[in-house]
């Protein structure tokens, strides 16, 4: 038989670990699910300057706080992935590759993932110098040259943070400005060692076999096409939602976000979302936390209301 809880929390981000704090600080049983290590998306970022109460805090060290305090009351972290829920009558079946879970009320927190180039060669050298994540990969890149692709938040504030490690950096940038924030544009253009390319798509990376030696770029304006030469290609462009598992549920827009309201309820009685998945204008970790606890808040109402 599957194993009973209150609620069930999928995602240990932010999101998630909020919502189990508030859940189980109002004594509802919680299991909290993850793929990985508890801290999502936090573990990816190096300094966290825009979260209240500290002027700066690396990922991984607010991960491991937000982490003790979401289990302080009892709540259960368990690994697993979901690759589904089932409704049966006012239960929530949570389906795992390990196991199921039963619980009359889910909140969804499984989070957003970073967009491919879908260009030859990346996935080739995946691992050989082309990353999605500065924070853990640049320091392998100290001394060198390395490539960022893209112009939005995550783009600038990676391309700012690796120019302090390797020696010079190069934004490469489908159109003529950036999409990131004032204050973290201005940064990266304060940089001696970052230059910017416009209009210009990475068409290929290039490598030795081995390792990756740069890229082959085109200009969108004038159709162009160059070189560059770097040991790194980090790549920006966009972010998915992760719910194909949720799919089947109906509760997904046209690009696969999840719609709410601002209680965090989806269409289906006692299935909340939280966090990065929804269909929201910010996705920040503040944002994420607010959302967590209204939604925790949220199905001890639901759960008493079943009684
Ligand atoms: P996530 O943090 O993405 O957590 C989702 C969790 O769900 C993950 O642990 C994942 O493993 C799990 N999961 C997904 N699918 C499944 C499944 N099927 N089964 C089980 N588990 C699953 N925000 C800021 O406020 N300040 C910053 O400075 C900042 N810098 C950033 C820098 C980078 C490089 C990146 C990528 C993000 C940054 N952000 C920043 C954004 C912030 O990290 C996110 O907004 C926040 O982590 C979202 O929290 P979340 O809990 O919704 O999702």
């Amino acid at each position: 038989m599957a194993k009973q809880y209150d609620v069930i929390v999928i995602g240990a981000g932010p999101a998630g670990m909020t919502a189990a704090l508030y859940a189980s600080r109002a004594e509802l049983s919680v299991l909290m699910l993850d793929r990985g290590i508890y801290g999502g998306q936090m573990n990816n970022t190096a300094e966290i300057e825009n979260y209240p109460g500290f002027k700066s805090v690396l990922g991984p060290d607010l991960s491991k706080k937000m982490y003790d305090g979401s289990t302080q009351f009892g709540a259960e972290y368990g690994y697993g992935t979901v690759t589904g829920i089932d409704i049966d009558g006012d239960k929530r079946i949570v389906r795992t590759e390990d196991g199921d879970y039963e619980a009359p009320s889910v909140i969804i927190g499984s989070g957003s993932e970073y967009k491919k180039l879908g260009v030859p060669g990346e996935q080739e050298y995946s691992g050989k110098g082309v990353s999605y994540c500065a924070v853990c990969d640049g320091a392998f890149f100290k001394g060198e040259d390395v490539v960022v692709v893209g112009g939005g938040d995550s783009a600038i504030e990676e391309a700012t943070y690796l120019s302090n490690i390797v020696k010079h950096v190069t934004v490469i940038h489908r159109r003529d400005q950036l999409r990131a924030q004032k204050i973290l544009q201005k940064r990266a253009f304060d940089k001696d060692n970052i230059d910017f390319v416009w209009n210009t798509n990475v068409t290929e990376i290039k490598g030795d076999n081995q390792k990756v030696t740069g890229v082959e770029v085109k200009n969108n304006k004038t159709g162009e096409t160059s070189s560059i030469k770097a040991s790194g290609v980090f790549i920006y462009v966009g972010i998915l939602p992760m719910t194909d598992a949720f799919k089947n549920l109906g509760i997904t827009d046209e690009s696969g976000w999840i719609d709410t309201d601002d209680e965090m309820k989806t269409k289906i009685p006692g299935i909340f979302a939280i966090g990065d998945v929804r269909k929201k204008h910010l996705r920040q970790i503040t944002t994420a936390v607010g959302d967590g606890g209204t939604a925790g808040q949220g199905v001890f109402n639901y759960v008493e209301g079943l009684k």
